[in-house]
């Protein structure tokens, strides 16, 4: 992987998709996710831009996609189709386990309900801006 600031070559021992990186030689975050369409490689130059649930359209073949890591598993889960709806219960596909997810209407942060225990219709604070995420303040990128 290269760095998008300085384009050097970052080495990694573990590495989870769409988490933020710091680059060793300049020290500038960013934020790399492959497209599970075509598998290249989208970047995100200001690691605060990206989040985890966010639908995405990938500057290679367009497509639209959606990713989450798997809170119990840390398994990448994609929504090939950008289906997953914010607050939705949904399963990991690889240990059969649930969870939600909701993105943060003011700071873009993934508000992870690792036991799916959200109650859709509640508000939420969120984990961290600790703004009130009210739900007709939801808004649908689709
Ligand atoms: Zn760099
Ligand atoms: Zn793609
Ligand atoms: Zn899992
Ligand atoms: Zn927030």
């Amino acid at each position: 992987m290269s760095c998008p600031h300085c384009q050097s070559s970052i080495e990694l021992k573990s590495y989870t998709n769409g988490e933020k990186l710091i680059c060793t030689s300049c020290k500038l975050s960013f934020v790399e996710l492959s497209c599970p369409h075509c598998s290249k490689s989208n970047y995100w130059e200001n690691a605060n831009d990206y989040a985890q649930g966010m639908k995405v359209i990938c500057c290679y073949c367009q497509k639209h996609f959606q990713h989450i890591n798997c809170p119990h598993c840390n398994a990448r889960n994609d929504y090939k189709s950008a289906d997953y709806i914010e607050g939705s219960i949904t399963k990991c596909y690889k240990c059969n386990k649930t969870f939600q997810l909701m993105n943060c209407t003011h700071c873009q942060a993934a508000n992870i309900w690792k036991n799916a225990n959200y109650i859709t219709s509640n508000p939420v604070t969120c984990s961290t801006c600790k703004s009130t995420i009210a739900i007709s303040l939801w808004k649908s990128l689709a």
